[in-house]
């Protein structure tokens, strides 16, 4: 059962879940279409995974059975779960919480592929709509207030499992790093009376050279100040602040967009491991004028070192400009 417990010097929180240490490992198949060993995520493999709770399937076709083009299950060892106790034998001194939220794995397609440029731009569409779906759902639950997909693709990522997934956690407070973003947008807002997005979005276009690529909903580009080689983000160009608000044609031209960049990050750096998440409004009061929802993908070339762990701060031997000069011109 997880559980957070709090630095009473600097006040972090940290999600103790040993259960986590159990996980099965899966990686290094030669063949990306014949695994090690039984795939859990494969199609004809739904009886090793938690029951579904959301799939995109055939309407001829029963849950936890094949049919499905997406499938969303309870993670099998939740970094958090909803019925988290508080821990017994807290003081003032080191506080302890239930690490309590929600934690799902989407799988994100039936096959055994382990490169998401691999899947179609329909597929893609498919899995951005389970975000939608899942996100809309938790939304409506007053114990939680903060959401976040996230992937992790290749083992330098931090992915267990090869096969595509993405995972979901819903929470109960917001996170630090999340509340950092969302006050320093808050704060630009109270300063200028515009949402500090799409003020950059304004001055990436005018300037154009760290943008990746425009669509015609959708912009690319390296950010000023990445803390990651070649670290893209993905914004609407319209103002939004809610990822789940997005129409059925939004969505499909965010997967575009995503397909496009990843396509983009392989070409150029050889299939790269990444992480991706979406920074949406949380479900905490905030304005939502002030926050512009987006996706992050950072590619994991360079670990993180003692300078980064020592001092928080990001050492990235790649300015951003020329990263989306490389990013815009690789031949696709
Ligand atoms: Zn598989
Ligand atoms: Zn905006
Ligand atoms: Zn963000």
């Amino acid at each position: 059962m997880a559980e957070l417990r709090r630095d009473p010097i600097s006040g972090r929180w940290v999600v103790i879940a040993a259960e986590r240490a159990q996980r099965a490992r899966q990686h290094g198949a030669a063949n990306h279409s014949t695994p090690a060993e039984p795939c859990p995520f494969c199609a004809g493999n739904e009886a090793l995974t938690p029951p579904e709770v959301w799939a995109a399937r055939a309407s001829n076709t029963e849950a936890n059975q094949p049919g499905w083009r997406v499938r969303v299950v309870t993670n099998k060892y939740p970094a958090l779960d909803c019925h988290s106790r508080s821990p017994d034998g807290a003081d003032r001194f080191y506080q302890t919480r239930a690490g309590l939220g929600v934690h799902e794995v989407i799988v994100e397609c039936p096959d055994h592929v382990t490169n998401m440029a691999e899947l179609g731009d329909d597929q893609v569409a498919d899995i951005v709509r389970a975000y939608r779906e899942r996100l809309a759902v938790l939304r409506q639950d007053p114990r939680w207030r903060y959401f976040l997909i996230y992937k992790n693709q290749g083992d330098r990522a931090g992915a267990t499992f090869e096969h595509l997934h993405s995972q979901l956690v819903a929470l109960p407070g917001v996170p630090r790093d999340a509340r950092d973003e969302i006050a320093g947008a808050k704060g630009h807002f109270a300063a200028t009376g515009r949402c500090i997005y799409c003020e950059m979005i304004e001055r990436e276009l005018a300037d154009g050279k760290r943008i990746v690529f425009v669509h015609d909903q959708f912009i690319a580009l390296c950010p000023f100040a990445p803390r990651f080689s070649y670290e893209t983000w993905i914004l609407p160009k319209d103002h939004a602040a809610v990822f789940e608000n997005s129409a059925p044609r939004e969505l499909g031209q965010c997967a575009v967009a995503l397909r496009e960049t990843i396509r983009r990050l392989n070409r150029a750096l050889d299939n790269p491991p990444f992480n991706y998440f979406i920074h949406s409004l949380p479900a905490d009061g905030s304005l939502p004028q002030s926050y512009h929802w987006h996706l992050e993908i950072l590619p994991q070339i360079f670990r993180a070192a003692g300078f980064e762990l020592g001092t928080g701060a990001n050492i990235n031997g790649v300015t951003p400009e020329a990263a989306a000069e490389l990013l815009r011109d690789v031949a696709l």
